[in-house]
């Protein structure tokens, strides 16, 4: 196995994509030692409010493996990044996750259609799936975005969460279960903007408890910058297709 992979490395230009070093060992996607800095990244979840969890922070490694998630088509990252999250299943994370009312709905943030065409995934809705395989829960499509949220990049705080309230309306199937906690997924917290408005269209006479897992939580101090260097990002890969 490992010959095929050194082989595979050497033909396709398989790079560590923590480092960008070529390595005979990648697990697929890391080197050694990108692995386990992952795993020591995955020791510490965050948990921004008291309603979300996040499995890692943003470092300089996970910051690329979700860019590379979600601009570098690479959709299998999605199950290996929650697989390798110490968080997930007995973790801090899990344990909060089995507190729930059960069974658990992980109810991923709509992409809009454009940028799902573009992509062909909604990264969002693989991190639910994979979340669903590890605890036994399901993936449901109960959201649905209503408008498209033009680029935010210069936009303050305020009116970034003026811009994307009211994005998301319920897409609820006929009969709505009476058991279980709904758990609203997506790929970064930032300022939560964009999770906020997807709990508040479950309504506020919704009956389940609602929570929020996010793969990654931007820390105040750097997340303005990241999410416009998102934000970028998303726009040169639009642009750079038409
Ligand atoms: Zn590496």
């Amino acid at each position: 196995m490992d010959v095929f992979r050194t082989v595979a490395n050497f033909i396709f230009g398989m790079e560590c994509l923590g480092c960008g070093n070529s390595s005979e060992r990648l697990d697929p996607w890391l080197c050694p030692a990108c692995a386990a800095e992952l795993v020591r990244e995955s020791c510490s979840p965050a948990f921004p409010n008291e309603d979300a969890f996040c499995l890692f922070p943003m470092r300089p490694l996970t910051r690329r493996l979700v860019h590379a998630l979600k601009y570098r088509n690479i959709p299998g990252l999605a199950s290996y990044l929650v697989r390798r999250s110490s968080a997930v299943k007995r973790g801090m994370v899990g344990q909060e996750l089995l507190m729930l009312a059960q069974p658990l709905y992980f109810v991923p943030v709509p992409l809009h259609h454009a940028r799902y065409r573009e992509r062909g995934y909604n990264q969002a809705e693989l991190l639910a799936a994979a979340l669903a395989t590890a605890t036994g829960g399901k993936v449901c499509r109960w959201l649905k975005r209503k408008t498209f949220v033009v680029s935010q990049t210069k936009l303050s705080k305020d009116e970034r969460e003026m811009n994307v309230a009211g994005a998301f309306v319920p897409n609820f199937p006929q009969k709505m279960p009476a058991r279980g906690s709904v758990v609203v997924v997506d790929d970064v917290f930032t300022t939560g903007a964009t999770t906020s408005a997807c709990m508040a269209a479950f309504g506020a006479d919704f009956a389940l408890p609602l929570k929020v897992c996010t793969l990654l939580y931007d820390e105040p101090s750097t997340a303005a910058a990241d999410f416009a260097a998102d934000c970028r990002a998303d726009w040169d890969v639009l642009r750079s297709r038409r």
